[in-house]
C-alpha cells in the first residue's frame, strides 16, 4: 500500500503546477487577455458565427494534458472570436456592462486563495467585505442602516427569486393557499419573475398584468382598483413587482406611488432595479428613480450597471430578518459555526459553497474609487437623450417615449414594404455588418430595434457611428 500512495502521490502532485510552469500560464494568459483588450477598440461587437464553436470537440476531455498556448487557442477560436462581444463599446444589445478590468483580478486571487465565503466563521474578512457593500448599496437605496441587509448573487434572476421566496414565506401562506396568492407585474416586467414565481412553487398562484401609462409606467390607480377586485374575491393580493428601469424599453414604475398602495392593502413591494439600480449613485439618476427607499426588497445587478463581468446580481431587503426567516437553515456538521456577529451569505441564500463574489466588486471600487462608475452613469443617460434627440431630427423614423434611463427604441416607417418585415430586415443587417449589434423586441406587436446604452467603454463616437451605420442600412434596404 505503501507504494500506491507514493506512485498516485506523484501523478496527483502535478496538480500544483511548478513555480515556473505558474509563471508561464500567467504570462500567456495575461498577454492574451492584454491583446483583447488593445484590439477592443477595433474588433467588431459582433461576428456572425462561423461553425459555432464546434472545434472545441476536436480537443476532448482526456487524460492527456495540453500546452497553455493550444489552449489559448482554443479559447480563442472558438469562443472569443465568434458571435456578440459584450466586451465591445459598439455593443448595444440587451442590457450590456462590459467588466472593468479589475474585477477579473479579484475573481484570480479570490480563486487562487479560496478563502470560504459562505460562513463568517470560515473567513470572518470575507463575509465582512461582502457585508460591506451590501450595507453601501443599502445606503445608496435608502434602506434603515439597522436592520436591512441582503445577500450577493450569481445575478438577478436568483436575486429576484430569492427575493419573491422571501416574500412568499413572511406571509405565513401554506401551500394549499398558494392557489389564491396574487402577484401584481406589468407586461414590461422582466421575464425571470414569472419564472421565479414558478420555481417557488406557485405555478397555480395568479399572476395580474396591471395596466400602463403611455410610457410603460404601472397605473397605480388600476393596480388599487385590481387589488380591490381580488380581495373582494377572496384572494389573497401578496405582492407587487415594480420595475425601476424595464429591460425592454427602460421604464421607470411609479415607486412612490405603487409603495402607497402596497402599504395600505400589506402587500409585499418588491422593486427589480436590476437595470436600473446603479444610477441611484447620482444626482441625476436620483432624479430620476424616486421612492426607491419604499420598498420591502430590491434587486440590482451588479454586472449591469456597476460594468463588473457576468455573475454578480444582489437582493436586498428592508427587514433582513425575514430574508434569514426565509433561507436559514442548521445541520449537526455545521455547529461550530453558528455563534458569530455578523450574518453569513449561507443563512441568506440558497447557496452554502459559494464563489467569493465580493472581491470582484470591492477590488474595482476601491482601485478606481466610485467617481468614474457616477461620471459613466451620467455619460450613458445623457447619451441615450443625445441619440433620441438626433434620432428625432432624421427622416422616416419613428422613436418611442422620452428615455426614463438609458434604454430607447425606433423602428423606420417611411417605407411601402410592411414595417415588421422592414425593420426585422434592417436589425438583421446591421447585426450581419457587426460594427454595432444592436437587439430588437416587440412592442404591441410591432417590431422595433433597441438601443440600450451601459457599457462603460461606449462614448459619443460610438454612438455617432451607430447613427452613421443606422442610416447607410435603411439607405442600402430602400
Ligand atoms: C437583466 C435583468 C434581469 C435578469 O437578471 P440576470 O442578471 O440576467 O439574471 C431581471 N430584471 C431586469 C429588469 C433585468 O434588466
Amino acid at each position: 500500500m505503501i507504494d500506491k500512495i507514493t506512485n498516485l502521490e506523484q501523478e496527483a502532485r502535478k496538480l500544483e503546477p511548478s513555480k515556473e510552469d505558474r509563471q508561464n500560464y500567467l504570462q500567456l494568459i495575461a498577454q492574451y487577455a492584454e491583446d483583447l483588450l488593445q484590439n477592443l477598440p477595433e474588433a467588431p461587437a459582433n461576428i456572425p458565427p462561423i461553425d459555432e464553436g464546434k472545434g472545441l470537440h476536436n480537443s476532448p476531455i482526456s487524460d492527456s494534458p495540453i500546452t497553455p498556448a493550444q489552449a489559448i487557442e482554443l479559447i480563442r477560436d472558438n469562443i472569443d472570436q465568434q458571435a456578440l462581444n459584450p466586451a465591445s463599446g459598439r455593443y448595444l444589445a440587451y442590457v450590456p456592462g462590459g467588466g472593468v478590468y479589475p474585477a477579473a483580478l479579484g475573481d484570480y486571487l479570490a480563486a487562487v486563495a479560496n478563502r470560504y465565503s459562505g460562513v463568517y466563521y470560515a473567513s470572518p474578512g470575507a463575509v465582512r467585505l461582502e457585508n460591506i457593500l451590501i450595507r453601501w448599496m443599502c445606503d445608496m437605496v435608502g434602506f434603515p442602516a439597522e436592520i436591512s441587509g441582503g445577500n450577493l448573487t450569481s445575478g438577478g434572476s436568483i436575486a429576484n427569486l430569492i427575493g419573491i421566496i422571501a416574500a412568499r414565506d413572511s406571509t405565513k401562506l401554506k401551500s394549499r393557499e398558494y392557489e389564491q396568492a396574487v402577484f401584481y407585474v406589468t407586461t414590461q416586467t422582466h421575464h425571470c419573475v414569472r419564472k421565479a414565481i414558478r420555481v417557488a412553487g406557485m405555478a397555480d398562484s395568479i399572476i395580474r398584468e396591471v395596466d400602463m401609462d403611455e410610457r410603460f409606467r404601472m397605473n397605480t390607480q388600476a393596480l388599487e382598483t385590481q387589488i380591490k377586485t381580488d380581495m373582494m374575491a377572496g384572494l389573497r393580493p401578496l405582492m407587487v413587482i415594480g420595475s425601476a428601469g424595464t429591460t425592454d424599453v427602460g421604464a421607470v414604475d411609479p415607486l412612490e406611488a405603487i409603495a402607497q398602495v402596497a402599504k395600505k392593502y400589506d402587500l409585499w413591494f418588491h422593486v427589480d432595479a436590476a437595470y436600473g439600480g446603479f444610477f441611484l449613485l447620482t444626482e441625476l439618476g436620483k432624479s430620476i428613480i424616486k421612492g426607491i427607499h419604499k420598498a420591502d426588497s430590491i434587486v440590482i445587478d451588479p454586472h449591469k450597471g456597476l460594468f463588473l463581468p457576468y455573475g454578480s446580481g444582489v437582493i436586498l431587503v428592508k427587514h433582513l430578518k425575514k430574508l434569514y426567516e426565509s433561507q436559514h437553515t442548521t445541520a449537526n456538521y455545521m455547529q461550530d459555526t453558528y455563534d458569530v456577529d455578523e450574518y453569513s451569505p449561507a443563512d441568506l441564500s440558497p447557496e452554502l459553497s459559494r464563489h467569493f463574489r465580493g472581491l470582484r466588486m470591492w477590488l474595482p471600487l476601491k482601485l478606481l474609487g466610485v467617481a468614474p462608475f457616477k461620471a459613466a452613469l451620467d455619460e450613458k443617460i445623457y447619451l441615450c437623450r443625445y441619440f433620441y434627440q438626433a434620432m428625432k431630427k432624421l427622416e422616416g423614423f419613428e422613436l418611442g417615449p422620452q428615455p426614463d434611463l438609458s434604454i430607447t427604441f425606433f423602428r423606420y416607417t417611411a417605407t411601402n414594404e410592411n414595417l415588421n418585415q422592414f425593420n426585422e430586415k434592417l436589425a438583421k443587417a446591421i447585426q450581419q455588418d457587426g460594427r454595432i449589434f444592436l437587439s430588437t423586441t416587440l412592442i404591441n406587436n410591432q417590431y422595433y430595434l433597441r438601443m440600450a446604452i451601459l457599457n462603460f467603454r461606449t462614448h459619443k463616437a460610438d454612438i455617432d457611428l451607430a447613427l452613421q451605420i443606422i442610416q447607410e442600412k435603411v439607405a442600402a434596404l430602400q
